[in-house]
């Protein structure tokens, strides 16, 4: 966040004028259960740009204490994010490497009297925690002594008993105002296999007893995470503290990153491909960083984007038209100009001789005259888009209508005069003359025209596929279901017309685009060739975005 104050830089630079820290360090720790999205790449910016900016360091730390949740694919997946993004971590850390630390740190504080085996189940751990309005009552089990219960831990650890028998908990204080501090679960057992320690382990850490020790030992100055976990803070404390840690983190919290129109957590996105609604997890529909790319989306975009929404202690939903605002900003003078067609309609050009063609000039970005001069063939058939025609136009059309004269684009005048139709009425050929004197970038002044529309032509062009999108649940559409009350979820609600796959035409000249090209078709927007679908001989396009915001609920 190079330039921005916000209240983070604040006490960061604070710490470090009061000599309390002489280095920042930061981590951003996923749990490995599930691809990162967008509001992810909030944290990551947070995390390694405050670090950066105060020469400090930031660990990526798989944060995976949860074996029956996480997996490899999730760990891989998301280096490669984060990397993409742009950033490069310190060191690469495992909660899971941690593990033995965390055991013996938990004997501490059995021995200190802090923590007790309970035999309580997890229903009536919850009933005996209490309300916000009433305390809670201790479990019959709290006053084990010191001696049973270090053997009883060990007997957890040594796989004795069946997950749920038995659970480690912090003693701290049933009566507490704070529902966390009402003795915490810290251990709970779980046979399962853990994608990195194997069948080890059968007792694994809470969270919330396993992230301050894994900060802490990591020398984790600031510890930042979003709002939801602000009632932990006096636990996460207490735990550095009990537990004896050398090192003593501070957390602190910022507001969480939401969008419009946009699934965000990981158990609803896994849930979309789990039920095969989207094409993995790198739909271009996910707000994934790696559904992002594939739509077409920038490194570049997104940390943008991101910088804009600003630090802060609220988290209110952000206009996904903002994230779209930035894609084309970025892409404005990187990506080349060309035509495609997506609906296409066959206009026969009855003066020009049949079986000649010709090439014209174009320029490949004219906001950026250096990326040079393209070349597009011109010949007697062309195609151009249904809906740039009209037989019976309202007022105020100035496409191509029977008798109207408008621009092809880089080419010549034309002029409509025949409307060829199938036998159900429908229009299927138009025939057109042009004006050998108007040809584009001869300074033709003798008339002018209102319309320009964009074309290829019909003999070169290539096949596409484009694929047009919208989001995948909308906000107005699941606000109006619970109004009615409802009793569905998200899932119950995905947008029809949530995809959009058609087939036209592209420019000769674009046979050998490769996955993740971009460009921009004229007045059609931005699109990206597709990494997973798109081949030599069957290239797709996905649309990152129109040229305008033009999104409108139906
Ligand atoms: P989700 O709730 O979407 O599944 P999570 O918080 O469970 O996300 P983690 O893997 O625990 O996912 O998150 C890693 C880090 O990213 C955490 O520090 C978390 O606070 C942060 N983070 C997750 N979602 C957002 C968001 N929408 N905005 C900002 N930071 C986020
Ligand atoms: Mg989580």
């Amino acid at each position: 966040m190079e330039h921005n104050s916000n209240f983070i830089r604040t006490i960061i630079k604070g710490d470090l004028e009061s000599g309390k820290h002489n280095k920042v360090i930061t981590r951003f720790p996923p749990e490995p259960n599930g691809y990162l999205h967008i509001g992810h790449a909030k944290s990551i910016i947070i995390n390694f740009g405050l670090a950066d900016d105060f020469n400090g360091r930031t660990n990526l730390r798989f944060d995976d204490t949860n074996p029956l949740k996480e997996d490899q694919e999730y760990v891989d997946a998301i280096q490669e994010d984060v990397k993409w993004l742009g950033y490069d971590w310190d060191d690469l850390r495992y909660a899971s490497d941690y593990f033995d630390e965390m055991y013996q740190r938990a004997v501490l504080l059995i021995n200190k009297g802090k923590a007790y085996v309970d035999d309580l189940n997890q229903e009536q751990i919850r009933e005996y925690r209490g309300t916000l309005t009433e305390p809670g009552k201790e479990s019959p089990y709290r006053n084990r002594s010191v001696e049973e219960n270090l053997s009883l831990f060990e007997r957890m650890k040594n796989g004795e008993f069946q997950n749920g028998d038995k659970v480690l908990r912090a003693k701290i204080d049933m009566t507490s105002p704070n529902l966390n501090m009402r003795d915490p679960v810290i251990y709970r057992i779980s046979h399962a296999t853990h994608h990195n320690t194997g069948d080890q382990w059968c007792i694994y850490p809470m969270y919330a007893f396993a992230h301050p020790l894994e900060d802490a030992i990591e020398d984790v100055t600031h510890s930042l995470c979003t709002t939801e976990f602000e009632d932990q803070r006096p636990l996460y404390n207490w735990v550095v503290q009990e537990c004896e840690m050398e090192s003593q983190p501070q957390q602190i919290e910022f507001g969480r990153l939401n969008l419009t129109n946009t699934v965000m957590s990981k158990r609803k996105l896994k849930l979309l491909v789990d039920e095969g609604i989207t094409d993995g997890w790198d739909d271009p529909r996910m707000p994934t960083i790696s559904g992002l790319r594939r739509k077409g989306f920038t490194p570049e975009a997104i940390r943008e984007f991101v910088k804009e929404t600003g630090v802060s202690k609220g988290s209110g939903a952000v206009d996904e038209a903002m994230l779209e605002h930035y894609v084309r900003e970025d892409l404005k003078l990187k990506s080349p100009r060309t035509m495609g067609v997506l609906r296409p309609l066959k206009v026969v050009i009855t003066n020009y001789p049949e079986g000649e063609s010709e090439m014209l000039e174009a320029e490949i970005n004219p906001e950026n005259p250096e990326m040079g001069m393209r070349q597009v063939p011109f010949s007697r058939e062309i195609y151009i888009e249904q809906d740039d025609f009209m037989e019976d136009p309202p007022k105020k059309y100035f496409r191509l209508f029977p008798g109207n004269e408008v621009r092809l684009k880089h080419a010549y005048f034309i002029k409509c005069h025949d409307v060829i139709k199938d036998d159900e009425g429908n229009v299927v050929e138009i025939h057109c003359t042009y004006d050998p004197e108007t040809k584009s970038g001869t300074g033709f002044t003798g008339r002018k025209v209102k319309g320009t529309i964009h074309w290829v032509d019909a003999n070169s062009a290539i096949p596409a596929e484009f694929r047009l999108y919208e989001p995948l649940v909308l906000d107005e559409v699941m606000k109006a279901a619970e109004e009615e009350g409802e009793d569905k979820t998200f899932i119950d609600y995905i947008n029809p017309n949530s995809i959009e796959i058609i087939k036209g035409y592209i420019e000769p000249n674009m046979e050998n685009v490769q996955p993740q090209d971009k460009f921009q078709f004229f007045r059609h927007g931005y699109f990206n060739v597709d990494p997973k679908h798109s081949a030599p001989g069957n290239i797709v396009f996905n649309r990152i975005v129109s040229l305008k915001s033009s999104f409108k609920l139906k």
